[in-house]
């Protein structure tokens, strides 16, 4: 059983939107009351901020009831949340609003489509009945329309649009939901669908339009679909067939599809859906929620290649008018997976789309509202009975992250992979939204143009720079071009930051930074990382046993490598002779050849500490995967093929050296080969490992005896390997700590570079 709350918990909350003078402030009083719950809410520059206290559950209700019994005109655009150490209130107050503190721009996120828009849409005698730009002030688009600030009809991309006198007048009268709605639009003055060829020829518009490309994704065709921040590539759900075409055609062979179904009741035939859950998927953020599927004995009609192997499947819920029609049309989920080519950043203008994607679309629903910047879908899961946000773009790009202290203008520049920036005005940190892998010259050319972005629309000049330590990021570069001061962070060290800000936590802690590769202070591949973090910098106080990885960047995709390089560690030579295991079955005599000159010499084949790449070692050794299709494939497969059944863990060692520990791995490794020949099942295998793991967190801990443990890194993406650490350190004694509003990964890295210049300031 998991014990993940032993006390009090204090949740805040931050919500934008109509919130302010509708009573929603008595009403937070009143639902607080109720559930016993203490603390306070207020009004301020920067929304409705209420932070309640008490039990886990009661706080979970709470979270749920807000939106459904809030005040017939209050209205949520944005609800972020996260949960903090209990302050000790006593009471639940009202606090005056505090109207003082400075007026950051504040730039809101794009938001789903309100219940009242989506009546509209459906109702015949509606002027808007069909009219997929339909919004309102309570809802539509923001982050992906805006221009230039202030917030006005003609800083945004419906600048060209005249509003007709219906919508004028709209616009015009306090008491209208659409006072003052920037993107107000109508189907008589607003923008417009069309149907294109591949070769770009209208075929039809308005709803037409709509109606042609649902009969054409009915027809199994891969439709590419203009949205709220740029293109989706859109197929039948159910058709194995257009599903694998899209795949061949996306050059995406194994990387999971996101769906969108058309309803909620629909999702929660496919899935389990918990109450915070649904919340999410219901939320006006609506990202894709990762859901675990029904058991395949109930299988659904979803197509097997949407997510092979997977027990989760993305999910997301209609969130645009646009959305709202065509699944209704069609009745059935949806693959909608971001347009672009492999992993290059999503397409956004159509003629553009037209350049980019007509090997893979057949067919491109488009609009004239032009799309002033790409925002991904968001990405979340719950995991340890919270929200932990894994991709960090629509829905809650841009709002900012609190600073413990002001700082000057100071840009960050992020990591390699899942790229963030975050530009610091003041007490805030915004982190921009996800830009992605910066592998292709497309992702750095979004890269550049998101930091111009920011630092117009803030319009803020930096007067200082921080990049990740590795001297070979095209992200470093860049920020050493800019010829600003340049402070360097190491990048463990920038994942324990990020997570050390959101959490409103100071140093010290005892940080666990677990990933597949950051650049180390020694020049090695860091990723299994220990840092004790006190008085504004870190000390290495324990790190993975180093092996070697042959082929460098190549073992991240193929884990087979890096198990050799465990192998070798272990056994040197004679772990070539060792051909009854996986990895060196998956290898041919010349490649292992190959292997065996490069590892005892160490050519091309660097130390690592990274726990990714020991993940992946154990999934080869298992036998689960040789050659991953993606990143981080091979360890979540070892965590979905893991028991949940008591499995015990292997012996693991601590070997207390000076000045820094080691996590000894190799009596783990012994076990998992003993294993593998005694033929247990890789669920149980998987299961031991990861249970080794969580001591091995739970013995340096208690070794370096700092009361706060900060988990971050990619691995704990992991929900069993959190769920448990968290578990077992709150067992005994600890208080753990784990990123939620940002990612784990190094999309978190941006707001924890920004930390470090503060702290080096
Ligand atoms: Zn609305
Ligand atoms: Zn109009
Ligand atoms: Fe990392």
């Amino acid at each position: 059983m998991l014990t993940l709350f032993a006390e009090a918990v204090r949740l805040r909350a931050i919500i934008h939107g109509a919130v302010q003078g509708v009573g929603f402030r008595p009403f937070v009083y009143r639902l607080a009351a109720e559930l016993r719950l203490t603390g306070w809410v207020n009004n301020s520059a920067q929304g409705v901020v209420i932070e309640v206290e008490g039990d886990k559950e009661a706080l979970d209700i709470f979270l749920s009831r807000l939106e459904p019994e809030k005040p017939p005109r209050a209205f949520i655009q944005s609800l972020e949340t996260t949960f903090l150490d209990p302050a000790g209130y006593r009471t639940f107050e009202i606090h005056p609003s505090d109207d003082d503190g400075p007026k950051t721009a504040l730039i809101l996120p794009d938001s789903a489509t309100c219940a009242d828009c989506q009546r509209e849409i459906f109702d015949p005698a509606n002027r808007r009945y069909r009219y997929p730009f339909t919004n309102c002030t309570h809802c539509g688009p923001r982050f992906s329309i805006i221009e230039s600030l202030p917030y006005d009809r003609p800083n945004t991309t419906l600048k060209n649009f005249v509003m007709c006198a219906d919508c004028r007048a709209e616009y015009e009268n306090p008491l209208d939901r659409r006072f003052h709605a920037q993107p107000n639009a109508c189907p008589v003055c607003g923008p417009q669908l069309e149907f294109w060829s591949a070769e770009g020829q209208a075929i039809a518009a308005r709803h037409e339009a709509l109606l042609l490309a649902v009969d054409s994704i009915k027809q199994g065709k891969i439709v590419a679909v203009k949205g709220l921040g740029g293109f989706h590539l859109i197929v039948d759900a159910r058709d194995e067939a257009a599903v694998r075409r899209l795949r061949r055609r996306k050059g995406r062979a194994e990387k999971p599809f996101a769906l969108m179904f058309p309803s909620f009741d629909a999702v929660q035939s496919s899935c389990h859906v918990s109450l915070l859950e649904a919340r999410l998927l219901r939320s006006p953020e609506a990202p894709i929620v990762l859901l675990r599927r029904w058991t395949v004995a109930e299988a659904d009609s979803l197509a097997p290649s949407i997510a092979p192997g997977n027990p989760y499947l993305g999910v997301m819920l209609p969130y645009t008018p646009l959305h709202h029609l065509l699944l209704a049309e069609l009745g059935f989920p949806i693959v909608a997976t971001s347009g672009n080519i492999s992993d290059e950043p999503l397409c956004t203008d159509e003629h553009e789309a037209l350049e980019r994607l007509p090997e893979i679309a057949d067919l491109f629903l488009v609009h004239n509202r032009p799309i002033a910047r790409h925002v991904d879908d968001s990405v979340v899961r719950v995991a340890a009975g919270r929200e932990l946000v894994l991709r960090r773009a629509r829905g809650y790009a841009p709002l900012p992250v609190t600073l413990p202290e002001p700082i000057p203008p100071t840009l960050a520049v992020g990591a390699h992979l899942k790229n963030t920036v975050a530009l610091a005005v003041g007490r805030e940190a915004f982190v921009s939204q996800h830009i992605g892998d910066l592998e292709t010259v497309a992702a750095y050319t979004a890269f550049r143009h998101v930091i111009r972005d920011f630092e117009t629309l803030y319009a803020s000049a930096p007067t200082q720079i921080v990049c990740d330590a590795h001297p070979d990021y095209v992200s470093t570069h860049y920020a050493e071009r800019r010829g600003l001061p340049l402070t360097y962070v190491q990048h463990h060290f920038a994942h324990v930051l990020a997570c050390l800000a959101e959490n409103d936590l100071h140093e010290p802690v005892l940080g666990i930074a677990w990933d597949g590769t950051g650049y180390g202070l020694d020049g090695a591949i860091w990723g299994g990382e220990f840092l004790h973090v006190a008085d504004r910098g870190f000390t290495r106080v324990a790190h993975l046993r180093n092996f070697r990885l042959p082929g460098g960047d190549k073992a991240i995709r193929e884990p087979r490598r890096a198990a050799l390089g465990v192998l070798y560690e272990i056994f040197g030579d004679a772990a070539f002779e060792m051909t009854d295991l996986p990895p060196l079955q998956a290898c041919s005599p010349s490649e292992l050849k190959l292997f065996a000159q490069m590892l005892p010499k160490g050519i091309n084949a660097p130390f690592t500490s990274s726990m990714g790449r020991l993940f992946d070692a154990v999934s080869a050794l298992i036998g689960l995967r040789q050659v991953a299709g993606f990143e981080g494939q091979a360890a979540m497969e070892l965590e979905f093929a893991l028991s949940e059944d008591e499995c015990g863990a292997y012996p693991i060692l601590i070997r207390a050296e000076q000045p820094t520990s080691v996590l000894d791995w190799e009596l783990l490794v012994r076990g998992v080969i003993a294993d593998v020949r005694a033929g247990t099942s890789s669920s149980v295998i998987a299961a031991k490992f990861h249970n080794s793991l969580v001591e091995a967190i739970l013995a340096i801990a208690h070794q370096i005896g700092e009361p706060r443990v900060v988990l971050s890194g990619g691995c704990f993406q992991n929900k069993y390997l959190l769920e448990q650490a968290v578990s077992r350190l709150t067992e005994a004694g600890f208080r753990p700590y784990w990123p939620q509003r940002l990612p784990p990964n190094d999309g978190g890295i941006a707001l924890g570079q920004i930390m470090a210049a503060q702290f080096s300031n």
